[in-house]
């Protein structure tokens, strides 16, 4: 995972030709795509409709998927000859390197950002060399003063997504409205997680059937879709969250309805809470008892 530099691009190739997949970071491409719109001519009223439609193309599930909602999206934005020709080009295109930014293009669970490492890179740069350049046995003396603070600060790195208790509460709920609906070896939620979604959208979606890009982004904005893995036993939820950072509240939901995962039960209190009024009200009679008592002594 890099930014769309082509030295990163080239030198990956070059020293580690092994690597299958090297990913377009999607914060740059967003950026990129953001300062090119009035150098190609984008219309101000159009540019956060334009976005939205991009933020679709990254999460496409699959690349049959990506072609129609793509063709869609040319169709609809033709007017901009100038700006389709440039996210062609960069950002689709077979010829170019940096089209490696949708979910279909990797497995899930990773990052879509290299944002960590711009954050690091500054703080190297802020923190320990001053914004100088190095000769190389210098900075790499540094870099191991940086390993060495970071090692001080004791953050614990976990190999497992960690799964708070109340998502876990809120999945139970989820659960219990029993509002799955499988097809396919996929599995749709009603995006408000309210009303039972019908079998035709199911079908709209598993077939693609859409005739604008206004249709597909409005169903898109409906459904919630989840993926039984075979081969690595796992549920993959294709929202932002259960893709790339492998736990949301759709996936436990569905690994509690499906027995993998226990639910959560809260036992509801029955009554107010604290000591009951008749208590006190006890309390005082006996000490008014032994008040009496003390008055006769
Ligand atoms: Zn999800």
């Amino acid at each position: 995972m890099s930014d769309g530099a082509s030295f990163i691009f080239n030198a990956v190739e070059k020293i580690c030709s092994k690597v299958k997949t090297h990913l377009m970071c999607y914060f740059h491409l967003k950026k990129s795509v953001k300062s090119n719109f009035a150098a190609k001519g984008v219309d101000k009223k159009d540019r956060n409709s334009i976005l939205r439609s991009i933020d679709h193309l990254h999460r496409m599930i699959s690349q049959d998927q990506f072609q129609v909602y793509y063709a869609l999206f040319q169709t609809e934005y033709s007017c901009y000859k100038d700006f389709l020709k440039y996210f062609d080009s960069v950002w689709v295109s077979d010829e170019s390197k940096t089209t490696k930014w949708k979910f279909s293009d990797c497995e899930p669970n990773v990052f879509f950002t290299n944002n960590i490492c711009e954050s690091l890179n500054a703080s190297l740069k802020r923190d320990y060399t001053n914004r100088e350049r190095k000769p190389l046995h210098q900075f790499l003396k540094i870099l191991k003063d940086v390993f060495i603070d970071i090692a001080k600060e004791r953050k614990k790195i976990h190999s497992f997504p960690q799964i708070p208790t109340q998502l876990k509460i809120k999945a139970s709920k989820l659960e219990a409205k029993d509002l799955f609906i499988s097809k396919n070896n996929y599995f749709f939620l009603p995006k408000n997680c309210e009303t039972k979604l019908e079998e035709s959208d199911l079908e709209m979606f598993l077939e693609n059937r859409y005739n604008t890009l206004k249709e597909f982004q409005d169903h898109l904005e409906k459904l919630i879709v989840l993926k039984w893995d075979v081969e690595r036993k796992v549920t993959i939820c294709f929202c932002h969250d259960g893709y790339t950072k492998g736990v949301c509240i759709h996936k436990l939901a569905l690994d509690m309805h499906q027995g993998r995962l226990s639910k959560l039960i809260l036992l509801q209190p029955t009554g107010k809470r604290g000591r009951k009024r008749k208590a006190a009200k006890a309390l005082e009679k006996e000490i008014n008892l032994v008040l009496k008592k003390s008055k006769k002594m």
